[in-house]
């Protein structure tokens, strides 16, 4: 018998694992909890409850439905997650997700369990701020602890008389201070932990981000043998350590001494995981649904040299748009069928496949000339 799958939220993520599920014969329904009726995962047949993400009732009634429920967002609510473990099963953990969703929490975990992360503080006060501004130096990054992403919940302080206006800015906030590292590459691992505890990683790639947002992934990340060995050394540590199952997207900076340090987890499939749609044998969304309905895990070898680039709402522009049109043998494009643009909305993205044996640079100056193809235009 297959099983039903639950998911919170139902954006674009949401929409992929509803389409990875189609094809695998262990899940036979889709439902998704999400505030905007017609999300992209119910276009694509997915049932939709629509309810707030931490709407706690709507959260039993889709625990009621499920055998297995899962989220695409980390902004769930832990301990209603939590409560409904007696009548499905959670993946990943309520437990790993309160941690997760709390940056300073999530820091404090890491650093506890000896994984290198960049010095960082709790601030309960303007006072605290001072001290680790003092303690620091400048710049340095004031971050909300809880429901920011994307860059939106960071202040870059770069200088003293910043200090108030920064702490200001964020009012009535939970915060914390970290150091700024002066990063040559960011890159990340997608990696998956299943129910019998294996684990498997995606090979390191490289994001590139234009104000906070990614834009690019290239993969594989263009670092020496001796790096990309570090930072899978430094993924697995952190998955061994994470408690339930699923895929976990791993961010981390690599210095200019080459050193790594881990940024963010997300606790679960990530923007620099699509890629795997077409570079890989198993995809992110394959592998995730794999991990947390206990099967084996998929392969991860990156097939192709591939580059995904995401398609952002323009910055000047809010209302009804046309999709852009790019084609081609290796140019793979998924919109996420939102129906309305906002500055840096993440509309949908395409993939860049080589599947010819080309090299990155190669890739790169193909991707120059779809960029502007890919534009997302005002419907007039
Ligand atoms: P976050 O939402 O915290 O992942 O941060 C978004 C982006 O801000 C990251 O992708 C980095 O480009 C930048 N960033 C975050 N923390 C730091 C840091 N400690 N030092 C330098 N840049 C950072």
């Amino acid at each position: 018998m297959g099983k039903v799958l639950g998911i919170i939220g139902g954006g674009q993520l949401g929409m992929m694992l509803a389409e990875a599920a189609k094809t695998m014969p262990e899940i036979t329904k889709v439902i998704v909890l999400d505030p905007t009726p017609d999300c992209p995962a119910s276009q694509k047949g997915a049932e939709q409850i629509v309810a707030d993400f931490k709407d706690r009732s709507a959260i039993i009634t889709l625990a009621g439905k499920s055998d297995v429920i899962t989220y695409e967002i980390e902004s769930g609510d832990s301990d209603v997650l939590g409560s409904v473990m007696d009548k499905t099963d959670v993946n990943p953990s309520p437990e790993t997700l309160r941690i997760i969703q709390d940056k300073l929490l999530q820091k404090q975990f890491l650093r506890d369990n000896g994984l290198p992360v960049s010095d960082f503080v709790g601030i309960s006060g303007y006072d605290d701020l001072k001290a680790g501004l003092d303690s620091f130096g400048y710049p340095a990054l004031l971050k909300a602890r809880r429901d920011a992403y994307d860059g939106r919940g960071n202040y870059k302080i770069d200088s003293e008389s910043f200090a108030q206006k920064a702490f200001e800015f964020f009012s009535g906030k939970n915060l914390m201070l970290e150091k700024f590292v002066p990063f040559k590459m960011e890159v990340s691992v997608i990696s998956a932990r299943n129910i019998s505890g294996k684990i498997k990683s995606f090979p390191l790639v490289e994001n590139i981000h234009e104000n906070n947002i990614l834009r690019q992934t290239i993969a594989p990340a263009r670092v020496s043998k001796d790096v990309s060995l570090k930072a899978a050394q430094i993924a697995n540590d952190t998955m061994s350590v994470l408690k339930g199952s699923g895929v976990f997207g791993i961010e981390m900076f690599v210095t200019n001494n080459d050193d790594i340090l881990i940024n963010e987890i997300a606790p679960r499939v990530h923007n620099s995981g699509h890629h795997t749609l077409q570079s890989s044998k198993t995809s992110q969304f394959e592998q995730h649904l794999r991990a947390i309905l206990g099967l084996n895990l998929g392969d991860t070898t990156l097939l192709h040299n591939t580059i995904m680039y995401n398609i952002l709402g323009p910055g000047d522009f809010q209302g009804e748009y046309d999709e852009p049109e790019i084609s081609g043998d290796n140019v793979h494009l998924k919109m996420y069928g939102k129906k309305i643009s906002k500055p840096s909305r993440k509309l949908g993205h395409f993939n860049l496949v080589g599947r010819n044996g080309q090299g990155i640079d190669e890739l790169l100056e193909i991707l120059d000339v779809l960029k502007s193809d890919s534009a997302v235009r005002p419907r007039v």
